[in-house]
């Protein structure tokens, strides 16, 4: 079977994303609008698109998942001709991202009163977070360019966390330098030890993500460094790949409800477009509504939300659990806020226990949530409770990143010490000499004591 663009002539620039006149190659170093420094997106010619029916397109992105097809086994790279037609399929730079597993939160669901809830686990990927989606497309397009023969000397980014994991990852795949700078002691073991492991530029500095970013624009103005933020729209590119493979998930039905959880609001913003520009092309005939949840502690968006979106106001963002949506001035606000109107979308914020019981809750089902997770999963148990949805309602939950990469927060709650929660479902491990009675005798007692003695 050949998996081969239909046709030919795809086409894809930049605009300003407020709809100031012009376009810019996709392979131009540019990130902001000229003319009203507003936030660039990529546009596609719909024309060649056109030319395939839907039918023949969701078959040809059924067929090219998970195939070995250079490069359109890559749940990004096979939609191509809709993500970045500009680069040759020998610059790609791809760990075959996306495919991503969606399965049925059964036992979760019937604790809210939901019969049709799902997750999508987006940090079941190469370096654990949805992140990849978006990296493999901003690289591939920096090595198309340094192929021809740009003077792009290293990539670079600020971080919560797992942008940097993902940077690092794919520039060391394509043997590209990268820099990241990351707020010091605000992201979890695992996600410092990525950029180090994969020999990148690690800067801790003395200040959070927001601080970290205003420094890395500045970088990125001098030459020969490229700006790997969500700010530059490639990356959203990929990551609307997931609306795209939520859907082909269900056989092309669309689901009733999204919940996704939102920092910069990148992931929110590139959601909405993979949607829209599937209604676009005539393979879906409705859109789900769209949920985006924020930690009350980092809430920006939220406050917007409360004044229908009249007002925008950064925020000094606290410290939270959920450390990689701590962000109190998002990148995409803009963007998310023109997705949310054209999905009847909601803005809800989780605090700190209602982020750290959800996790324990779900944990408990069988899921493993990373923190950002459970804000999406919060904010459901909030709109459950006030009977937003219907009982036959399908929701999807996006989980953001792998619960591996989070241990230090659910360690922390195991053992009870985290500030101001009460970890009601804690569970410590039971130290007993290794002797039989014993060790009989204390399954039987916790047996009895957990799931009840039976009588
Ligand atoms: C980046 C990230 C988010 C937030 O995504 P935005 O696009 O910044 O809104 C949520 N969860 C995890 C695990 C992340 O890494
Ligand atoms: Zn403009």
């Amino acid at each position: 079977m050949s998996f081969a663009s239909p046709g030919t002539g795809y086409r894809a620039w930049f605009e300003c994303f407020r709809g100031c006149a012009g376009r810019w190659s996709l392979t131009e170093v540019i990130y902001r609008c000229p003319n009203c420094q507003g936030l660039l997106e990529v546009r596609h010619d719909f024309g060649p698109l056109l030319q395939t029916s839907a039918a023949e397109w969701r078959r040809l992105f059924a067929g090219r998942s998970r195939t070995t097809d250079w490069p359109f086994g890559s749940g990004v790279w096979g939609k191509k001709e809709l993500v970045c037609p500009v680069v040759e399929d020998e610059n790609i730079v791809s760990m075959y991202e996306g495919n991503t597993n969606l399965f049925w939160a059964k036992r979760f669901g019937e604790m809210l009163g939901l019969d049709d809830l799902w997750l999508k686990l987006c940090g079941n990927s190469h370096t654990g977070s949805f992140k990849d989606l978006g990296m493999t497309v901003l690289v591939s397009v920096v090595n198309q360019m340094r192929a021809d023969h740009s003077q792009i000397r290293a990539v670079a980014c600020a971080s919560t966390g797992d942008t940097s994991a993902s940077l690092a990852a794919y520039a060391a795949y394509a043997g590209i330098p990268a820099v990241v700078l990351l707020p010091k002691d605000k992201i979890s073991v695992a996600q410092l030890v990525q950029p180090l492991a994969h020999g990148a530029i690690t800067l801790s500095l003395e200040t959070d993500f927001d601080g970290c970013m205003a420094i890395v624009r500045q970088i990125a103005e001098k030459d020969g460094i490229y700006l790997a933020n969500s700010m530059n729209s490639l990356r959203i590119e990929g990551q609307k790949t997931v609306g795209i493979e939520i859907v082909q998930q269900f056989d092309w039905k669309v689901p009733d409800w999204i919940i996704v959880p939102g920092g910069n609001l990148g992931n929110v913003s590139a959601l909405g477009k993979g949607l829209l520009e599937l209604l676009e092309l005539g393979i879906i005939e409705r859109l789900p509504r769209i949920v985006c949840a924020q930690a009350q502690r980092a809430n920006p968006l939220y406050l917007s939300y409360l004044t229908d979106f009249e007002k925008v106001e950064p925020v000094q963002a606290l410290p939270t659990v959920a450390s990689a949506i701590q962000i109190g001035n998002p990148v995409s606000i803009e963007r998310a806020i023109a997705v949310l109107r054209r999905f009847d979308g909601i803005v809800e914020q989780v605090s700190e226990p209602e982020i750290v019981e959800a996790v324990a809750e779900a944990d408990r089902t069988g899921l493993f949530n990373c923190p950002h997770t459970g804000v999406a999963l919060g904010a459901l148990k909030k709109l459950a409770a006030r009977k937003e949805f219907r009982a036959d309602d399908k929701i999807v939950v996006l989980s953001t990143a792998h619960g591996l990469k989070f241990t230090d927060f659910k360690v922390a709650y195991h053992r009870n010490q985290l500030e101001g929660i009460d970890a009601q479902l804690q569970n410590q491990p039971i130290e007993l000499r290794a002797n039989y009675d014993s060790v009989r005798d204390e399954i039987q007692r916790q047996i009895d004591k957990r799931f009840g003695s039976g009588e």
